[in-house]
């Protein structure tokens, strides 16, 4: 199917869904050099600004749905065009007319899980404490110290759950009087949005924010960098202000309070992977790391792209709803990458990272030369 739209529509569209910047671009190419895609196959996001910048008249091209909004580009853009808020304003017309490729077939899905179960797995909603069935958790009440909200990834999928269990258990041992909203929790709506449905994002948004308001929810622990990003800055659009914390944020705090105690060793080669929306997205780089260093015998090992420079696991922007062929997964460089290092453990702390680097540990036949791991997992099995 080709979409052609008149030149002058589109414009002003890309302007109003919040791509104006693309008129700053003077496509000198460095988003090009640091793009990840670039490691892997051509893809020229200075091509794509371009493009819209002259009005953009095919928007269901495959392109249109590659950025996983890792942010690198931004970093490096001497111009401030905004790359990410561009790419997701042009899938946000596609959303408008209607455009729904064949590649899109895990994001319709998705959206039909979210729009009636507020989860992407089309799961039931009654479903989603099951994890905690057999762990010490509550229900969440307002005299309660913290909300843990472990997302949809740690509530239902089978890898995930033990992350949403580890940090019950860290957190039970800590002694933080926390609980979960379980079935009244919804998707924070972050994927979602950003391939470009704006309007089921704003109705999750809207019922995470009753919910969380209905019930006195003051402070949030989340699991997912996806989350955090979007709690902290997305859902003050709705003039709504949560204090949201990251369990790496959390795990920092409770360790030097003391109320965390480390009591045995962990004696292995590790190296942090950092997702990017903890880092580039929200700076948080020196947290998991200063907890990593903490645990006597872990000998902590940086990766050749780390920090700033990251390199994304490739399923930011809504690319865990879209399949990425084998040898395209910037998932299987990073774990080339730590198994060169020499690490026995890949940490990190993204369910969506996660997802990403075990199914490239596996597929490339790593099983049992390299450990994937959250950082709540490691945490679990010193304390
Ligand atoms: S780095 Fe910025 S100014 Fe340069 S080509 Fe890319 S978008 Fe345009
Ligand atoms: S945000 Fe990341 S994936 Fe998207 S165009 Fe920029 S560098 Fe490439």
């Amino acid at each position: 199917m080709e979409i052609e739209a008149p030149f002058k529509e589109i414009i002003e569209e890309i302007k109003e869904f919040g791509g104006e910047a693309v008129k700053y671009c003077y496509q000198c190419g460095k988003c090009d050099t640091v793009c990840p895609w670039n490691k892997v196959t051509n893809f020229s996001v200075r091509r794509l600004i371009r493009e819209a910048a002259f009005g953009f008249p095919e928007i269901d091209r495959e392109e249109v749905w590659r950025c996983t909004t890792c942010g690198r580009c931004v970093e490096v853009c001497p111009r401030e065009v905004r790359q990410v808020e561009d790419m997701v304003a042009m899938r946000r017309i596609a959303v408008g007319y209607g455009v729904s490729p064949s590649f899109l077939r895990m994001v319709r899905s998705a959206t039909a899980g979210l729009a009636a179960e507020g989860n992407p797995f089309v799961e039931d909603r009654a479903k989603r404490a099951d994890w905690a069935k057999e762990s010490d958790v509550q229900t969440f009440t307002e005299e309660m110290e913290i909300l843990y909200f472990p997302g949809c990834f740690p509530s239902y999928d089978a890898r995930l759950q033990n992350v949403a269990r580890a940090t019950a258990n860290v957190l039970n041992k800590a002694g933080v009087e926390f609980g979960i909203l379980g079935s009244e929790e919804s998707c924070c709506g972050e994927s979602i949005r950003k391939v470009g449905n704006e309007d089921l994002f704003k109705t999750l948004a809207k019922d995470n924010i009753k919910t969380f308001i209905e019930n006195g929810v003051k402070k949030i622990l989340v699991s997912s960098p996806h989350c955090y990003h979007t709690f902290k800055n997305e859902y003050p659009e709705f003039m709504v202000h949560f204090d949201v914390v990251h369990i790496t944020q959390y795990l920092l705090e409770l360790l030097n309070e003391g109320r965390l105690q480390i009591g045995k060793e962990y004696t292995k080669k590790v190296a942090y992977h950092d997702p990017c929306y903890l880092g580039r997205h929200n700076n948080v780089y020196d947290e998991p790391r200063e907890v990593l260093k903490k645990i006597p015998g872990l000998e902590l090992r940086e990766l050749y792209e780390s920090r700033e420079n990251s390199l994304c696991c490739g399923m930011g922007g809504g690319r865990i709803w879209i399949d990425t062929d084998m040898e395209e997964r910037f998932s299987n460089i990073r774990i080339e990458d730590a198994v060169e290092l020499g690490v026995e453990v890949l940490v990190t702390a993204c369910p969506y990272c996660i997802d990403a680097l075990e199914d490239s540990r596996l597929g490339l036949n790593y099983e049992d030369t390299i450990q994937v791991l959250d950082i709540t997992e490691v945490l679990q099995e010193v304390i």
